[in-house]
Protein backbone atom coordinates (compact mmCIF):
# COMPACT_ATOMS: atom_id res chain seq x y z
CA UNK A 1 0.00 0.00 0.00
CA UNK A 2 1.30 3.25 -0.76
CA UNK A 3 1.95 6.02 1.88
CA UNK A 4 -0.65 8.41 0.70
CA UNK A 5 -3.45 5.05 -0.03
CA UNK A 6 -2.31 3.99 4.21
CA UNK A 7 -2.99 8.05 5.08
CA UNK A 8 -6.39 8.24 3.69
CA UNK A 9 -7.62 4.78 4.92
CA UNK A 10 -6.19 6.19 8.50
CA UNK A 11 -8.11 9.06 7.89
CA UNK A 12 -11.36 7.41 7.15
CA UNK A 13 -10.76 4.97 10.06
CA UNK A 14 -10.95 7.90 12.21
CA UNK A 15 -13.55 9.41 10.52
CA UNK A 16 -15.85 6.62 11.28
CA UNK A 17 -14.66 6.22 14.62
CA UNK A 18 -15.37 9.90 15.88
CA UNK A 19 -18.72 9.60 14.49
CA UNK A 20 -18.99 6.62 16.77
CA UNK A 21 -17.49 8.10 19.99
CA UNK A 22 -19.61 11.14 19.52
CA UNK A 23 -22.20 9.72 19.79
CA UNK A 24 -21.84 7.71 22.40
CA UNK A 25 -20.16 10.21 24.61
CA UNK A 26 -23.03 12.36 23.97
CA UNK A 27 -25.64 9.86 25.29
CA UNK A 28 -23.47 10.32 28.37
CA UNK A 29 -20.92 7.33 29.57
CA UNK A 30 -22.42 6.79 33.02
CA UNK A 31 -25.14 4.80 31.32
CA UNK A 32 -22.54 2.03 31.16
CA UNK A 33 -22.20 1.80 35.07
CA UNK A 34 -24.64 -0.72 36.00
CA UNK A 35 -25.95 -1.41 39.54
CA UNK A 36 -24.03 -0.60 42.73
CA UNK A 37 -23.46 -3.60 44.83
CA UNK A 38 -24.10 -3.53 48.73
CA UNK A 39 -22.40 -7.08 49.13
CA UNK A 40 -18.66 -8.20 48.26
CA UNK A 41 -18.86 -10.60 45.31
CA UNK A 42 -16.16 -12.39 46.62
CA UNK A 43 -17.23 -13.39 50.38
CA UNK A 44 -20.68 -11.50 50.58
CA UNK A 45 -19.79 -9.51 53.46
CA UNK A 46 -21.71 -6.02 53.49
CA UNK A 47 -18.26 -4.56 55.38
CA UNK A 48 -17.50 -2.37 52.07
CA UNK A 49 -15.39 0.89 51.60
CA UNK A 50 -14.21 2.91 48.87
CA UNK A 51 -10.74 2.21 48.03
CA UNK A 52 -10.10 4.51 45.19
CA UNK A 53 -11.84 6.42 42.26
CA UNK A 54 -9.63 6.10 38.96
CA UNK A 55 -9.90 7.37 35.44
CA UNK A 56 -9.08 6.02 32.37
CA UNK A 57 -5.19 6.39 32.23
CA UNK A 58 -4.51 4.46 28.91
CA UNK A 59 -6.55 6.23 26.29
CA UNK A 60 -7.95 9.07 28.42
CA UNK A 61 -11.60 8.10 27.28
CA UNK A 62 -14.15 9.69 29.57
CA UNK A 63 -15.93 8.15 32.94
CA UNK A 64 -14.69 7.45 36.03
CA UNK A 65 -14.45 4.36 37.76
CA UNK A 66 -14.87 3.81 41.47
CA UNK A 67 -12.92 0.59 43.11
CA UNK A 68 -14.13 -0.79 46.79
CA UNK A 69 -12.47 -2.97 48.94
CA UNK A 70 -14.26 -5.39 51.48
CA UNK A 71 -13.04 -5.03 54.67
CA UNK A 72 -13.65 -8.49 55.21
CA UNK A 73 -11.81 -10.25 52.58
CA UNK A 74 -9.86 -7.51 51.06
CA UNK A 75 -11.35 -8.09 47.43
CA UNK A 76 -11.47 -4.95 45.55
CA UNK A 77 -13.65 -4.77 42.31
CA UNK A 78 -15.72 -2.37 40.40
CA UNK A 79 -18.26 -1.10 41.69
CA UNK A 80 -20.84 -0.16 39.84
CA UNK A 81 -19.53 -2.31 37.15
CA UNK A 82 -19.43 -1.46 33.69
CA UNK A 83 -22.17 -3.03 31.27
CA UNK A 84 -21.04 -5.52 28.56
CA UNK A 85 -21.32 -2.67 26.24
CA UNK A 86 -19.57 -0.37 28.58
CA UNK A 87 -16.63 -2.66 28.32
CA UNK A 88 -16.89 -3.10 24.87
CA UNK A 89 -16.94 1.11 24.79
CA UNK A 90 -13.46 1.50 26.51
CA UNK A 91 -11.69 -2.14 25.30
CA UNK A 92 -12.61 -0.87 21.69
CA UNK A 93 -9.45 0.95 19.90
CA UNK A 94 -7.35 -0.55 22.85
CA UNK A 95 -6.11 -3.71 21.40
CA UNK A 96 -7.63 -3.72 18.06
CA UNK A 97 -9.09 -1.00 15.91
CA UNK A 98 -7.03 2.14 15.80
CA UNK A 99 -4.45 0.41 18.19
CA UNK A 100 -4.31 -2.99 17.14
CA UNK A 101 -0.28 -2.36 15.62
CA UNK A 102 0.49 -0.89 18.24
CA UNK A 103 -0.83 -3.30 20.88
CA UNK A 104 0.25 -6.39 18.55
CA UNK A 105 3.86 -4.95 18.45
CA UNK A 106 3.87 -4.92 23.00
CA UNK A 107 2.74 -7.97 23.27
CA UNK A 108 5.55 -9.32 20.79
CA UNK A 109 7.92 -7.55 22.52
CA UNK A 110 7.77 -9.65 26.04
CA UNK A 111 9.68 -12.70 25.22
CA UNK A 112 11.92 -12.48 28.09
CA UNK A 113 8.79 -11.87 30.77
CA UNK A 114 6.68 -14.90 28.74
CA UNK A 115 9.85 -17.23 29.60
CA UNK A 116 10.50 -16.01 33.05
CA UNK A 117 6.32 -17.17 33.44
CA UNK A 118 7.28 -20.79 31.73
CA UNK A 119 10.43 -21.45 33.41
CA UNK A 120 8.12 -21.67 36.67
CA UNK A 121 6.49 -24.70 35.24
CA UNK A 122 9.56 -26.09 34.17
CA UNK A 123 10.92 -26.04 37.54
CA UNK A 124 8.26 -28.16 38.96
CA UNK A 125 7.60 -30.07 35.89
CA UNK A 126 10.68 -32.54 34.69
CA UNK A 127 7.31 -34.51 33.40
CA UNK A 128 7.11 -31.98 30.44
CA UNK A 129 3.17 -30.56 30.07
CA UNK A 130 1.74 -32.42 26.96
CA UNK A 131 -1.73 -30.36 26.35
CA UNK A 132 -1.01 -26.65 27.59
CA UNK A 133 -4.09 -24.20 27.16
CA UNK A 134 -3.26 -20.02 27.41
CA UNK A 135 -6.35 -18.80 28.54
CA UNK A 136 -6.72 -15.19 27.90
CA UNK A 137 -3.96 -15.66 25.24
CA UNK A 138 -4.73 -12.61 22.70
CA UNK A 139 -2.48 -13.40 19.78
CA UNK A 140 -0.43 -16.11 21.38
CA UNK A 141 2.69 -14.93 21.95
CA UNK A 142 3.03 -16.65 25.23
CA UNK A 143 2.93 -20.21 23.76
CA UNK A 144 5.07 -18.98 21.16
CA UNK A 145 8.05 -18.40 23.83
CA UNK A 146 6.98 -21.04 26.27
CA UNK A 147 7.53 -23.60 23.21
CA UNK A 148 11.41 -22.63 23.43
CA UNK A 149 11.20 -24.34 26.60
CA UNK A 150 9.01 -26.91 26.52
CA UNK A 151 9.31 -27.85 22.50
CA UNK A 152 6.86 -31.35 22.82
CA UNK A 153 4.41 -30.06 24.38
CA UNK A 154 1.69 -28.97 22.37
CA UNK A 155 0.32 -25.48 23.24
CA UNK A 156 -3.58 -24.13 22.16
CA UNK A 157 -4.96 -20.68 22.94
CA UNK A 158 -8.02 -19.38 24.12
CA UNK A 159 -9.48 -15.97 23.66
CA UNK A 160 -12.50 -13.79 23.22
CA UNK A 161 -10.93 -11.60 20.53
CA UNK A 162 -10.03 -12.41 17.22
CA UNK A 163 -6.35 -12.59 18.31
CA UNK A 164 -6.43 -15.82 18.80
CA UNK A 165 -7.32 -16.91 15.33
CA UNK A 166 -4.29 -14.84 13.79
CA UNK A 167 -1.87 -16.47 16.26
CA UNK A 168 -3.66 -19.78 15.22
CA UNK A 169 -2.59 -18.67 11.18
CA UNK A 170 0.69 -17.58 12.73
CA UNK A 171 2.24 -21.25 13.74
CA UNK A 172 1.94 -19.98 17.54
CA UNK A 173 -0.54 -22.15 18.53
CA UNK A 174 -1.98 -25.44 17.19
CA UNK A 175 -6.39 -25.20 18.50
CA UNK A 176 -7.57 -21.92 18.84
CA UNK A 177 -10.69 -21.54 20.95
CA UNK A 178 -12.69 -18.64 20.86
CA UNK A 179 -15.01 -17.28 22.79
CA UNK A 180 -15.28 -17.31 27.48
CA UNK A 181 -13.67 -19.76 29.22
CA UNK A 182 -16.90 -21.08 31.01
CA UNK A 183 -19.02 -21.43 28.47
CA UNK A 184 -16.52 -23.42 26.26
CA UNK A 185 -15.16 -25.55 29.65
CA UNK A 186 -17.14 -28.43 29.26
CA UNK A 187 -16.61 -29.01 25.25
CA UNK A 188 -12.89 -28.82 26.82
CA UNK A 189 -13.21 -31.17 29.79
CA UNK A 190 -10.18 -32.93 30.61
CA UNK A 191 -8.28 -32.28 27.58
CA UNK A 192 -5.26 -30.28 29.47
CA UNK A 193 -2.45 -31.33 31.90
CA UNK A 194 -1.38 -27.02 31.92
CA UNK A 195 -3.16 -24.42 31.57
CA UNK A 196 -2.06 -20.94 32.47
CA UNK A 197 -3.83 -17.17 32.80
CA UNK A 198 -1.67 -14.60 32.70
CA UNK A 199 -3.33 -11.31 33.93
CA UNK A 200 -6.81 -12.62 33.03
CA UNK A 201 -8.78 -13.35 35.75
CA UNK A 202 -9.36 -9.45 36.81
CA UNK A 203 -10.84 -8.84 33.55
CA UNK A 204 -13.72 -11.52 34.21
CA UNK A 205 -16.82 -11.32 35.56
CA UNK A 206 -17.21 -13.73 37.30
CA UNK A 207 -13.97 -14.91 38.40
CA UNK A 208 -14.74 -18.09 40.90
CA UNK A 209 -16.75 -18.99 37.75
CA UNK A 210 -13.54 -19.02 35.49
CA UNK A 211 -11.87 -21.10 37.98
CA UNK A 212 -14.69 -23.43 37.93
CA UNK A 213 -14.28 -24.24 34.71
CA UNK A 214 -10.32 -24.52 34.46
CA UNK A 215 -10.70 -27.10 36.95
CA UNK A 216 -13.18 -29.10 34.70
CA UNK A 217 -10.48 -28.20 31.44
CA UNK A 218 -8.11 -29.30 33.40
CA UNK A 219 -6.74 -33.41 33.83
CA UNK A 220 -7.25 -35.12 37.41
CA UNK A 221 -3.41 -34.16 38.27
CA UNK A 222 -2.86 -31.24 35.91
CA UNK A 223 -1.49 -27.71 37.00
CA UNK A 224 -2.33 -24.25 36.55
CA UNK A 225 -0.17 -21.19 36.59
CA UNK A 226 -2.03 -17.90 37.32
CA UNK A 227 -0.05 -14.49 37.40
CA UNK A 228 -2.14 -11.38 37.99
CA UNK A 229 -2.06 -7.55 39.85
CA UNK A 230 -1.26 -7.91 43.19
CA UNK A 231 -3.82 -5.39 45.07
CA UNK A 232 -2.00 -5.28 48.12
CA UNK A 233 1.30 -4.13 46.81
CA UNK A 234 2.50 -0.97 48.60
CA UNK A 235 3.03 0.32 45.11
CA UNK A 236 -1.07 0.03 45.10
CA UNK A 237 -1.07 2.47 48.11
CA UNK A 238 2.12 4.02 47.01
CA UNK A 239 0.36 5.56 43.90
CA UNK A 240 -3.14 5.50 44.17
CA UNK A 241 -5.45 5.65 41.51
CA UNK A 242 -2.09 6.18 39.33
CA UNK A 243 -0.74 2.62 40.34
CA UNK A 244 -0.54 0.92 36.39
CA UNK A 245 -2.26 -2.19 38.72
CA UNK A 246 -5.59 -0.89 38.80
CA UNK A 247 -5.49 -0.51 35.00
CA UNK A 248 -9.39 1.52 34.81
CA UNK A 249 -11.78 0.65 33.59
CA UNK A 250 -10.49 -2.88 32.46
CA UNK A 251 -9.73 -4.53 35.58
CA UNK A 252 -13.58 -6.09 37.02
CA UNK A 253 -11.49 -8.08 40.25
CA UNK A 254 -8.62 -7.57 42.27
CA UNK A 255 -8.00 -10.88 43.89
CA UNK A 256 -6.15 -10.93 47.09
CA UNK A 257 -3.40 -13.70 47.30
CA UNK A 258 -5.25 -15.40 49.99
CA UNK A 259 -8.43 -15.34 48.21
CA UNK A 260 -7.11 -16.81 45.07
CA UNK A 261 -5.14 -19.44 47.26
CA UNK A 262 -8.55 -20.41 49.80
CA UNK A 263 -10.38 -20.84 46.01
CA UNK A 264 -8.08 -23.48 44.83
CA UNK A 265 -8.20 -25.35 47.69
CA UNK A 266 -11.52 -25.39 47.70
CA UNK A 267 -11.16 -26.55 44.37
CA UNK A 268 -8.66 -29.58 44.99
CA UNK A 269 -5.48 -28.03 43.97
CA UNK A 270 -2.53 -28.02 46.55
CA UNK A 271 -0.17 -25.08 46.12
CA UNK A 272 3.27 -25.62 44.76
CA UNK A 273 4.64 -22.15 44.61
CA UNK A 274 4.12 -18.20 45.17
CA UNK A 275 6.05 -16.24 43.07
CA UNK A 276 6.17 -12.56 43.83
CA UNK A 277 9.93 -10.83 42.92
CA UNK A 278 10.19 -13.01 39.31
CA UNK A 279 6.82 -11.26 38.79
CA UNK A 280 7.12 -8.08 39.19
CA UNK A 281 6.73 -5.96 36.20
CA UNK A 282 9.29 -3.13 37.04
CA UNK A 283 7.16 -0.29 34.97
CA UNK A 284 4.74 1.27 37.50
CA UNK A 285 6.41 4.45 37.57
CA UNK A 286 7.27 4.87 34.00
CA UNK A 287 3.87 4.53 33.29
CA UNK A 288 2.72 7.44 34.98
CA UNK A 289 5.64 8.99 33.69
CA UNK A 290 4.50 8.65 30.66
CA UNK A 291 0.69 9.05 31.80
CA UNK A 292 1.58 12.50 32.83
CA UNK A 293 3.15 13.27 29.76
CA UNK A 294 0.44 11.39 27.74
CA UNK A 295 -2.04 14.68 29.89
CA UNK A 296 -0.23 17.70 29.26
CA UNK A 297 1.51 16.80 25.74
CA UNK A 298 -1.05 14.50 24.12
CA UNK A 299 0.97 12.26 21.27
CA UNK A 300 -2.06 11.88 18.29
CA UNK A 301 -5.22 12.74 17.97
CA UNK A 302 -8.14 10.71 19.24
CA UNK A 303 -11.81 10.15 18.06
CA UNK A 304 -12.27 10.83 21.38
CA UNK A 305 -11.36 13.98 22.59
CA UNK A 306 -13.69 16.61 21.97
CA UNK A 307 -12.72 18.77 19.24
CA UNK A 308 -9.91 19.70 17.09
CA UNK A 309 -6.57 18.53 18.45
CA UNK A 310 -4.46 21.73 20.64
CA UNK A 311 -2.55 24.35 18.91
CA UNK A 312 0.87 23.38 18.05
CA UNK A 313 0.85 20.09 19.08
CA UNK A 314 3.67 18.35 17.29
CA UNK A 315 5.70 21.37 19.23
CA UNK A 316 3.81 20.46 22.61
CA UNK A 317 5.22 16.76 22.21
CA UNK A 318 8.31 17.29 21.46
CA UNK A 319 8.57 20.26 23.93
CA UNK A 320 7.13 17.51 26.84
CA UNK A 321 9.39 14.58 25.93
CA UNK A 322 12.50 16.80 26.14
CA UNK A 323 11.54 17.77 29.74
CA UNK A 324 10.57 14.87 30.78
CA UNK A 325 13.19 12.62 29.47
CA UNK A 326 15.46 13.23 32.18
CA UNK A 327 12.79 11.59 34.82
CA UNK A 328 13.31 8.38 32.87
CA UNK A 329 15.96 7.18 34.69
CA UNK A 330 14.31 7.97 37.95
CA UNK A 331 11.42 6.30 37.22
CA UNK A 332 13.55 3.16 36.05
CA UNK A 333 15.27 3.38 39.08
CA UNK A 334 12.39 3.35 41.27
CA UNK A 335 10.93 0.64 39.59
CA UNK A 336 13.96 -1.55 39.63
CA UNK A 337 15.18 -0.57 42.61
CA UNK A 338 13.17 1.01 45.24
CA UNK A 339 10.27 -0.71 44.83
CA UNK A 340 11.35 -4.66 44.37
CA UNK A 341 14.10 -3.97 46.69
CA UNK A 342 13.34 -1.38 49.11
CA UNK A 343 10.06 -1.67 49.52
CA UNK A 344 10.09 -5.12 48.71
CA UNK A 345 6.69 -4.33 46.21
CA UNK A 346 5.88 -6.47 43.63
CA UNK A 347 3.24 -5.50 40.80
CA UNK A 348 1.75 -9.07 40.42
CA UNK A 349 2.12 -12.49 42.16
CA UNK A 350 2.49 -15.54 40.53
CA UNK A 351 0.83 -18.95 41.68
CA UNK A 352 1.37 -22.74 40.25
CA UNK A 353 -0.91 -24.99 41.69
CA UNK A 354 -1.07 -28.23 40.66
CA UNK A 355 -4.88 -30.52 40.90
CA UNK A 356 -4.91 -33.35 43.36
CA UNK A 357 -6.32 -36.35 42.25
CA UNK A 358 -9.65 -37.05 43.15
ZN1 LIG B 1 -15.14 -9.98 50.79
Amino acid sequence: MSGQAANTTTTAALDAARSYYTHEIELGVDRYLGETSTVCPWCGSDRLRHRTTCRDLRQFKPGRFNLDECRDCKHVFQNPALSDEGLGFYYRDTYDGLNAERAEANLGSMSEIYRGRASTVADHRPDRPRRWLDVGTASAHFPAAAAELFPTTVFDGLDMSDGVLSGHRAGRIQTAHQGQLPELSASLAGQYDQVSMFHYLEHTRDPLADLDAVTQVLTDDGWLLIEQPDPQARSARLFGSWWAGWNQPEHLHMITLDNLTSALEERGFEIVEVVHREAHIPLEAFIVLATLLNRVAPGEEVPWRDGRPPRFAGLRRLVGKALFAPFVPVARFVDRVVLPRMLRSYHAYRILAHKKVA
